[in-house]
């Protein structure tokens, strides 16, 4: 009875996980995914507390109970900045997750498995602690690298591509190994010394990726994560969490795949890290120093600029995040289309420091989505814009992208915003965005600083638009 209602779950939450991913995949529908993905979630957890024979509830409810108590404070405390590094360490968790299952499995024993299945056993708990302690440590980096303390500078060690390979040629000569000693239980050992290996691999490949290269390892570590909690599902034989282990991996490698394209860049060029940074040119993560002059605007100047427009493109970055800018500029892009402004938001792939980080702020503060546009759909309309609006966005929009091929972003599309009228550029100071580079854009002719936070400034920009707007 028990078995046949878990097994119905199961099936149900798969379903929902699968309903949840589609949801996620349009603005419209991306509530009811995330909704069908917690309901999923919740189902399995109840189908899998089932299983469990009475006396295994005392082990769950200590793990479980502390376990739900400090994600819930966490999650609702972590500042919407902070999103990404709570994602890094959250797959970190499962890469530790998939290392222990599989080495608690093989002390375990055989589990009565027979002859010819136990080799499938042990290849399954080999595989499983090798991707699951590379994602482990590789994530601990990206969280360090995202959270600002490791630097975001790629450490590209000499001969590092070689020692990437000896690496890889122990883990599987210490696999060999394994598998022809695990019958006379002499596996641990070489158990144990890939799974440092593995460690070491994922702190040194994550170390080597810099600056605009990021993104793809988040979204490679997410993939990662997927494979690891497959993994620990086939070591565990529970079909839940192989396909969404399975899931979370393939929807993962996709997204990296869209990442890679996005920014340009070959799949493998960035797993190996230190592309585009040239030797001695990487990027230094926020350092670049100013190389010319600028013309600042302030504030009145501005909403003259914006209310005398007929077509403006708002550019927003990261800066909207860290300003939590977003339902002041929903109130700015509402007084404007109100006035029969045509305002568009214009949205690169990697803009942020999450995939789709941008389409959830504009989102949560009700922007229309007919009027958010991808990078692809919207780029070739700025020649014919009055004003673009770049709004706490540097990298998505330097222009040493396309015009210098020694840039460590070299490649890598970006906004065109110096090709509207006017371009107005809205940030604190000159300093450089994630990548640590200098940006053109700044010095162009038709390029106006309007320097001060974001928020500060699309608030003083709304009373002043609501003057010229009601006069
Ligand atoms: P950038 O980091 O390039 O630039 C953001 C700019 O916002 C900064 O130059 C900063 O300038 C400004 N800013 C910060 N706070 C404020 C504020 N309160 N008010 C106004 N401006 C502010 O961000 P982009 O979105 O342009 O580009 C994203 C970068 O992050 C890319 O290099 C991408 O590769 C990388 N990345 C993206 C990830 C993703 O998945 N999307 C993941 C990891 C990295 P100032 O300090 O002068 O105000």
């Amino acid at each position: 009875m028990n078995t046949s209602f878990a097994t119905t779950s199961y099936i149900v939450a798969i379903a929902l996980f699968i309903l949840s991913l589609s949801g996620l995949s349009q603005h419209e529908s991306s509530r009811r995914g995330n909704l069908f993905g917690m309901i999923g979630m919740l189902l399995a957890l109840i189908a899998t507390a089932i299983l469990i024979p009475i006396a295994g509830f005392g082990p769950l409810l200590i793990a479980l109970i502390p376990g739900a108590l400090i994600g819930a404070f966490l999650a609702s405390r972590v500042a919407m900045t902070s999103m990404p590094e709570l994602v890094a360490m959250l797959h970190s968790f499962v890469g530790a997750a998939a290392v222990l299952v599989g080495i608690s499995n093989y002390l375990g024993g055989t589990h009565g498995l027979a002859a010819s299945d136990l080799t499938v056993h042990y290849l399954e708990i080999y595989i499983g602690v090798f991707i699951g302690a590379l994602t482990f440590t590789g994530s601990i980096i990206a969280f360090g690298k995202l959270s600002g303390k490791i630097s975001g500078k790629p450490m590209l060690i000499p001969g590092r591509h070689l020692i990437n390979l000896a690496m890889i040629v122990a883990s599987v000569v210490l696999g060999v190994m394994f598998m022809s000693n695990v019958a006379g239980g002499e596996g641990l050992t070489p158990l144990l010394i890939m799974t440092a290996i593995s460690c070491v691999i994922g702190v040194h490949l994550v170390m080597a990726i810099g600056g605009a290269d990021m993104p793809v390892v988040v979204s490679m570590l997410n993939s990662y994560s997927g494979w690891a909690a497959a993994a620990a599902g086939f070591m565990l034989s529970n079909d839940l969490l192989i396909v969404t282990g399975a899931l979370v991996g393939s929807s993962g490698a996709i997204l990296s795949f869209i990442m890679c394209r996005a920014m340009n860049r070959s799949f493998i060029s960035v797993i190996l890290g230190g592309f585009g940074t040239g030797e001695g040119a990487a990027p230094g993560g926020g350092s670049a120093q100013p190389q010319g002059e600028v013309t600042p605007i302030n504030v009145d100047e501005t909403a003259d600029l914006l209310s005398e427009a007929k077509s403006i493109i708002i550019v927003p970055g990261y800066g909207v995040a860290v300003a939590q800018a977003q339902h002041s500029l929903a109130e700015m892009v509402k007084l404007l289309r109100d006035a029969g402004v045509n305002v568009r938001f214009g949205i690169h792939p990697v803009a942020g420091r999450l995939p789709g980080h941008m389409n959830v702020l504009l989102a949560e503060a009700n922007v229309p989505y007919d009027i958010v546009f991808e990078m692809d759909e919207i780029n070739h309309d700025f020649p014919t814009t009055d004003v673009a609006m770049v709004i706490g966005a540097n990298d998505i929009v330097n222009p040493a992208a396309l015009e210098d091929p020694t840039s460590p972003i070299a490649g890598m599309p970006v906004l065109e915003v110096w090709k509207a009228k006017t371009a107005v550029v809205m940030k604190r100071s000159m300093a450089s965005g994630y990548a640590g580079i200098d940006n053109p854009l700044f010095y162009k002719d038709n390029t106006r600083m309007l320097f001060g936070d974001a928020k500060k400034n699309v608030d003083a920009l709304v009373a002043k638009l609501r003057e010229l707007v009601t006069a």
